[in-house]
């Protein structure tokens, strides 16, 4: 017989695996959607004519086993051999794979806080326990305190979200020289910033660089992450992983825009028009009374004490942002949607 239980009663789960609850943040579709960091313009051209172009046998048969020509492309466009690329679907994908490759059930993975929240719901998946090891009052990353974790993986995330900024370069190469095990650099924003940790790859093979077609490239709908290492590292990645993780439509789209000149230039002028309204967003917040924390991403976090009451005034408003104890996550877009952003926010303080 079927009982009459909720599935969250079920205990046929693994005990610490059922404590965790589902990511599922508000996703309910709104006019205009600054919740998630995505590129709020689009798509790069040559994507979309990838995918409206795409071979019938391309639904029918098996995509590549581990995306051998988008390997190619992104190692052309990080600069590094194609044998230390490993793609995945999203990097959430590369994420929960490297965790599980390099710690052993019950061992430690460090994790700023606050930084990207599927970090620690991932090492629980995988059977480790997660450590969160606080940022400096200035939102920067504390080497010290993260490495006397003794963690076996290390988890980093510059530019940082939610935060936005990036985390100082001397901290992450402190962190990088000293680590007992893997250190993994989350890098899905880096586009958005003037620098990066690339270089870091010559002086570490235990150092995995992280990166996103979902952010700057436009593309998160299709599910495309991968990350740069030394070609053991991104080998032990790529069997925790598994075959066929990146479909067909995604490779093809994914290859298209980083082969195509025209696509790449678009993703530098939308790059470019994000620092540009961010600047100009954090001018206007600032007129306006507000602090921000310095963004060099495509978000900005806005201090404010009752972000989710707030947050909330705003969706039904037609505004969606990210609320967070420490303040509100807003995707920097098109100017357009930042005066809406201003306008909704400032109605939604004006009600409180
Ligand atoms: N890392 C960071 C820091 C992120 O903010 C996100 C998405 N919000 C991801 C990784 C995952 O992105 P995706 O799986 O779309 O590549």
């Amino acid at each position: 017989m079927i009982s009459d239980t909720s599935p969250s009663s079920l205990d046929v789960a693994r005990e610490a695996y059922r404590a965790i609850s589902l990511y599922a943040p508000n996703r309910e579709p709104c006019a205009v959607d600054l919740s998630d960091n995505t590129n709020l313009w689009g798509v790069p051209p040559a994507a979309e004519r990838a995918v409206r172009e795409a071979a019938l046998a391309s639904f029918t048969r098996y995509p590549s086993l581990y995306a051998p020509a988008l390997k190619g492309a992104m190692a052309a466009y990080l600069g590094v051999e194609p044998g230390m690329i490993v793609t995945g679907c999203g990097s959430d994908d590369v994420l929960d794979s490297a965790i599980r490759a390099f710690a052993e059930p019950g061992e430690r993975v460090a994790v700023p806080e606050p930084s990207f929240a599927m970090v620690p719901i991932f090492a629980r998946m995988n059977a480790l326990e997660p450590v969160a090891v606080p940022l400096t009052p200035t939102f920067d990353l504390d080497a010290d305190a993260m490495l006397a974790t003794g963690a076996r993986v290390i988890y980093l995330c510059s530019p940082n979200n939610p935060t936005g900024n990036a985390m100082s370069r001397a901290a992450i190469e402190r962190v990088v020289e000293r680590a007992p095990g893997v250190v993994i650099l989350d890098e899905a924003y880096a586009e958005f910033a003037g620098a990066n940790c690339l270089e870091l790859l010559g002086r570490s093979e235990r150092l995995l660089v992280v990166r996103t077609m979902s952010k700057a490239f436009g593309l998160a709908g299709l599910r495309v992450g991968y990350a740069a290492g030394a070609p053991a590292l991104v080998a032990e990645v790529e069997k925790s992983r598994g075959p066929y993780k990146v479909h067909a439509l995604a490779e093809r789209a994914a290859l298209a825009a980083l082969t195509d000149a025209e696509s790449m230039r678009w993703v530098r002028e939308r790059v470019a028009e994000v620092r540009e309204n961010r600047a100009r967003l954090v001018d206007e917040l600032t007129t306006l009374g507000y602090e921000t924390v310095p963004s060099d991403a495509n978000f900005v976090l806005v201090s404010i004490d009752n972000a989710q009451d707030v947050a909330r005034a705003m969706r039904a408003a037609g505004v969606a942002v990210r609320p967070f104890d420490i303040g509100l996550r807003v995707t920097v877009g098109p100017w357009g949607s930042m005066e809406e952003l201003l306008r909704v926010l400032a109605d939604a303080r004006a009600a409180e």
